[in-house]
C-alpha cells in the first residue's frame, strides 16, 4: 500500500526532474520545498482515501493497478519514438482523466439514479461498498469481499459450500440463508438482531413462510 501510494506520486517526482517549462528544466522553476509539500499533501490525501475501506482493496491499490495496465497499454507509443518520460505522464494522466469522469458520473448517479435502480443502495453503501471501487475489474478482491467486505473466519470443521453467500454480521462466517441462526457462533439464536441492524441499518428479513 505504501509502494502504491508512492507510486501515485511519482508523476510528480519525475516531472519535477525532467519536465522542461518554456523558462527551463521544472527543478530550477519551482523549489525542492514546494514539491516536498505537495508529495506530502498527496500522500495524505491519499491515505484519507483509503482509511475505512479494509480488508477491500485500498484505492490507492486500485489506481496503481490502472496505472500498470495504463502503463502497458501505452508502451506501443515507445515504439513509435516516444520518449518514456511522455509514456509515463501519459499513462498516469489517463488514469486520474478517467477517475474524474467516474467521480463525475457516479456522484450524479448517486443522487438521482442507483437509489431508485435499488431500494437497497444506501445500506449498502453504509457496509462500505462503493459502485466504482467495487465494481472495476482493476480491484481484485474476491466476490465476497467485495459484496460483504468482511474477511471469513478460519473454518475448523465445517466449510460452508461456495454458493453460500450470505455472511453472519458476527462471525462473518458465509451462511446458506440471510435469516436465521449462525452455524458457527449461534448468531440469532436468543433472537437479538442487533449486530445486523448496526451493520445494514435495517431490520434483518424474515423467513417467507
Ligand atoms: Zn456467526
Amino acid at each position: 500500500m505504501l509502494v502504491a501510494r508512492l507510486f501515485l506520486i511519482s508523476p510528480l517526482w519525475v516531472a519535477y526532474r525532467f519536465h522542461e517549462t518554456y523558462h527551463g528544466p521544472l527543478h530550477e522553476e519551482m523549489s525542492f520545498s514546494t514539491l516536498l509539500i505537495m508529495s506530502v499533501v498527496w500522500y495524505l490525501i491519499l491515505c484519507w482515501w483509503d482509511s475505512g475501506r479494509a480488508p477491500r482493496s485500498a484505492i490507492s491499490v486500485i489506481i496503481r493497478n490502472m496505472a500498470l495496465a495504463y502503463c502497458v497499454v501505452w508502451s506501443f507509443l515507445l515504439l513509435f519514438g516516444a520518449g518514456w518520460f511522455f509514456w509515463y505522464m501519459i499513462s498516469h494522466v489517463t488514469v486520474w482523466v478517467i477517475l474524474f469522469w467516474q467521480m463525475v458520473v457516479h456522484t450524479i448517479a448517486h443522487y438521482y439514479l442507483y437509489p431508485f435502480a435499488d431500494p437497497n443502495y444506501y445500506s449498502v453503501r453504509k457496509a462500505g461498498w462503493h459502485p466504482f471501487w467495487d465494481v472495476t475489474p482493476f480491484n481484485f478482491d474476491s466476490e465476497l469481499i467485495k459484496d460483504g467486505g468482511f474477511e471469513e473466519p478460519e473454518y475448523t470443521r465445517f466449510v460452508p459450500p461456495t454458493h453460500w453467500l450470505n455472511q453472519c454480521p458476527v462471525c462473518w462466517a458465509r451462511q446458506q440463508t440471510n435469516f436465521g441462526v449462525c452455524w458457527n457462533c449461534n448468531y440469532g439464536a436468543d433472537g437479538d438482531d442487533t449486530a445486523y441492524r448496526e451493520r445494514w441499518g435495517r431490520p434483518p428479513p424474515r423467513p417467507s413462510r
